[in-house]
């Protein structure tokens, strides 16, 4: 099958994102997240399969977050082609890991489990469309965080721990 064409937001977005600064990207970036769920899903989806290097990291980063909350299970075979094509950035972190949670999120709706249930191996933060925050309280070096799944309800134990250089979470 092929792709579907191009659309129109996708490839404004193409064209503008690249050499923009942080601030003007998250303008751009915040359209995408406007739109409807299922349209932001299939642009950050096309942004993902065409982006390059020039396209920017924070870019990547908020389409793969996109895909993860609102892609379908019919994305992921587009969605696995577009991992591996996908340019790398220098970072702390890997940038390339947030497209491989989206994977691990479609492929829990293929086997009809809730897309949180992939969240809890993903070591990042919940996110807020996604769950709910229940109760927040610091203990020793780390908060702990109550979440609950916005969509089926399951609760989870979050801890963020700020003594590195940047946080990491850690799910039970
Ligand atoms: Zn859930």
């Amino acid at each position: 099958m092929p792709d579907p064409p191009l659309l129109p937001m996708a490839s404004r977005l193409l064209a503008q994102l690249p050499g923009l600064r942080a601030d003007p990207q998250m303008a751009l970036l915040g359209e995408l997240k406007a739109l409807p769920p299922d349209d932001a899903a299939e642009v950050a989806l096309q942004i993902l399969e065409h982006m390059d290097e020039s396209t920017g990291v924070l870019a990547g980063m908020t389409c793969a977050n996109l895909v993860a909350e609102h892609g379908k299970e019919g994305h992921l075979p587009r969605l696995e082609a577009a991992r591996q094509r996908v340019p790398p950035f220098p970072g702390l972190r890997d940038w390339r890991r947030d497209v491989g949670d989206a994977v691990e999120a479609l492929q829990a709706l293929a086997k009809k489990r809730c897309r949180c249930s992939a969240t809890r191996t993903s070591n990042t933060a919940p996110s807020e469309k996604l769950f709910e925050t229940l109760s927040s309280k610091a203990e020793d070096y780390v908060d702990v965080m109550e979440v609950r799944c916005r969509h089926c309800g399951c609760t989870y134990q979050v801890e963020r721990d700020d003594s590195y250089h940047y946080p990491t979470f850690s799910w039970r």
